[in-house]
């Protein structure tokens, strides 16, 4: 029977050596949130096809690491104005599989095509450093090399801009790179893959392959893969961290968050109110930066709740590709019962549900509408969990110092901001509160493309951060090169420990 054309379904390919391949095996769905409906397949690749991935990207890297940086620097350019002329196509894909609005997931594209605008300066961002006269005519200097064969995986919530945090920057620094995005949401990769080979990026030196826990276990077990990158959950960022660690492996792994805002009597509370819903409820809540906890300091809460209860209500529920949407479903339908999952766990707790998403009745998709709990204690399980839904949380202190005390005990440590008009307690705050990303009056502080961006404690397990300088030295080695040229008044070399003399 033939089925109506809007469910003829197709298969994501794979991208290796330069082309798409539909591998034979196992297949995933690929949903559109916003219908509940599956609206393509996506081979889940297993070692085979990791392998053939890894010996494409090991057989072009040679050419690619020594082609001068200037060169790659053009490719880079010629990618940068490919995905720009496409950013509107990339973001309909993503709010296809992702869900989020289309404005929403434009903003993210933009975030991702600026860090190829700071990849495209990598002549300048490679230089090294010279001395001279070490010792007597002796020089030394440094260059950063490429890694060799990189890895990326990904997670569902920016199809487009985490691996762009990732990919641009390690192959602008000369190596290849084998990306894993997230199964869920696999088709931007492919569509950048696309543009990249159009903009004149040699076969194998950028390949993308699918799947679930059997394509990164090949990843992390294969002995071509020099680094991994890892942007996702916290329990699977350890995993990734332990296992390439063990198999010798540079690794840097992003994981989950519970990210605080303190908000102080003397802020502007009508603005700070309006951050929060932003960054609380946009996404529907599945940004690792979104704010989850608010932490309302003394005479702040009462009137905080009031403005943050009728602003949540406001929001407008809907498939992200209606005009006027403000908020997208969650990603699966198992996703959003395990968030309501939280509300019901609230309401068992103690916490004060002001607002309740769940009773957001929608008949097809996985909505949930804004839920907002008062009253929630440290010790509660929706305090403890990373929900990653439409879900804020208010916790109540009575001063700066108890609200930094509750930011610092928290286990995750992503991202964190203050609302106050007070110089003196914003700086007190940026001093002690230990988390690596900080807004003062700036609910999420996603640092521009030439900063990194990074957690510490449970956010983050690794040394360097994404993109920026950090991403430049994560994707290189540096080599230290001591040089003399032998003539008649240098002494020769002997046997003992070389001085200054
Ligand atoms: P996830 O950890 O479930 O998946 C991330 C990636 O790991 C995917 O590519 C997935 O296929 C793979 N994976 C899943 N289970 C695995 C397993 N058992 N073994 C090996 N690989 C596995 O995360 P998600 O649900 O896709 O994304 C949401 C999470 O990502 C949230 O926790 C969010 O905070 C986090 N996140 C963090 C950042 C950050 O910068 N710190 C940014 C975005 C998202």
């Amino acid at each position: 029977m033939n089925k109506p054309a809007e469910l003829k379904l197709h298969t994501v390919p794979v991208w290796i050596n330069g082309k798409p391949i539909v591998p034979a095996g196992r297949m995933g769905d690929v949903f559109n949130p916003a219908t509940g409906q599956v609206i393509r397949q996506v081979p889940y690749c297993d070692a085979s096809i990791v392998d053939a991935a890894a010996k494409a990207a090991a057989a072009a890297l040679p050419e690619w690491r020594d082609c001068p940086p200037l060169r790659r620097a053009r490719v880079m350019q010629r990618f940068l104005d490919l995905l720009q002329k496409n950013q509107k196509t990339l973001a309909a894909i993503i709010t296809a599989e992702n869900g989020k609005t289309l404005p929403d997931a434009m903003g993210s594209v933009q975030r991702g095509i600026e860090v190829i605008e700071f990849a495209c300066g990598i002549p300048q961002l490679l230089k090294g450093e010279y001395s001279e006269n070490v010792g007597t005519a002796v020089d030394t200097h440094t260059v950063r090399q490429p890694v060799g064969v990189c890895a990326g995986i990904t997670p569902f919530n920016f199809p487009a801009m985490v691996p762009l945090w990732m990919f641009p920057m390690a192959i602008a620094c000369g190596n290849s790179f084998i990306l894993k995005p997230s199964e869920k949401v696999p088709s931007a990769s492919i569509r950048m893959a696309e543009l990249f080979k159009e903009a004149g990026l040699p076969d194998g030196v950028f390949n993308v392959v699918h799947g679930d826990k059997s394509a990164v276990d090949a990843i992390l077990n294969h002995p071509l893969v020099n680094a991994v990158s890892f942007v996702g959950s916290t329990p699977i960022a350890k995993y990734i961290y332990e296992t390439c660690a063990k198999n010798g492996k540079r690794v840097q792994a992003l994981g989950g968050a519970k990210n605080h805002a303190v908000v102080l009597p003397d802020a502007d509370l009508e603005f700070a109110a309006d951050a929060l819903i932003g960054a609380a409820y946009g996404s529907a809540g599945e940004r690792c930066m979104a704010i989850s906890a608010v932490v309302a300091v003394g005479s702040a809460a009462d009137p905080l709740i009031s403005l943050l209860e009728r602003k949540a209500k406001a929001i407008k529920i809907g498939p992200g590709d209606k005009d006027g949407v403000d908020m997208g479903p969650l990603i699966t339908g198992q996703h959003r019962d395990k968030v309501a999952s939280y509300i019901e766990q609230g309401k068992k707790e103690g916490a004060r549900l002001v607002l309740d998403g769940s009773a957001t009745a929608m008949t097809e998709g996985f909505f949930l509408g804004t839920t907002l709990f008062d009253h929630v204690k440290p010790e509660m399980e929706i305090y403890k969990n990373e929900i990653f839904g439409p879900v804020l949380i208010v916790l109540r202190a009575r001063t700066l110092e108890e609200a930094i005390s509750i930011v610092n005990a928290n286990p995750y440590a992503n991202g964190t901001a203050i609302f106050t008009e007070s110089g003196g307690a914003a700086r007190r705050f940026e001093n002690e509160v230990q988390v690596g990303m900080v807004g003062i009056n700036v609910p999420i502080p996603v640092p521009v493309a030439f900063y990194s961006f990074g957690g510490w404690k449970n956010s983050l397990f690794g040394d360097l951060h994404v993109h920026g300088m950090e991403g430049v030295k994560f994707y290189t080695r540096t080599k230290v090169i001591t040089t003399r040229w032998p003539h008649q008044d240098t002494p020769a070399p002997g046997l003992n420990m070389p001085t200054l003399g």
